[in-house]
């Protein structure tokens, strides 16, 4: 039973990851309220890159989880960024289409985006050797609540 052991430890590694970044995210929204004097929070924005390796629903729960009492009615929205490329080679850019990758490549390409060059080439000139200029990470986009005073 190797390969379904495999699987579980990939999973759990995943899912600490998304906690791990919920956590990032509640504190820099904590240190970001505090900067600018919010003293209640209503709706945070956040983005995620299109490529980050994340399960959307595990870092919703994670943030709700993870929520200190001070932000009780704090709801988030997530909105996910599409990635952009460009070719090392000849410098085209060009935007993730996801639609034109088989299912199980898109897959693949979530969790691992590494492997995204053995299967996406340049448009222009077919080189397999591009950086990602957009696309990855989770940041904060948008705070709304009422301020002190
Ligand atoms: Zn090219």
């Amino acid at each position: 039973m190797l390969s379904s052991f495999k699987l579980w430890i990939l999973t759990c590694l995943l899912v600490v990851h998304e906690w791990a970044l919920a956590e990032a995210v509640i504190s820099a929204i904590s240190k970001l309220a505090e900067r600018e004097k919010f003293r209640r929070l209503d709706e945070v924005v956040l983005g995620v890159g299109e490529l980050q390796q994340i399960d959307l629903q595990i870092f919703k729960l994670a943030l709700d989880q993870l929520k200190v009492p001070k932000f009780e009615g704090l709801r988030f929205r997530i909105r996910v960024e599409a990635a952009e490329l460009k070719c090392r080679a000849c410098g085209k850019s060009w935007s993730f289409d996801r639609e034109m990758l088989e299912e199980d490549v898109r897959e693949m390409i979530h969790f691992i985006p590494e492997i995204s060059h053995a299967y996406l080439k340049c448009p222009r000139c077919g080189s397999p050797d591009f950086e990602i200029l957009k696309g990855r990470g989770v940041w904060i986009r948008e705070i709304k609540g009422e301020k002190l005073g």
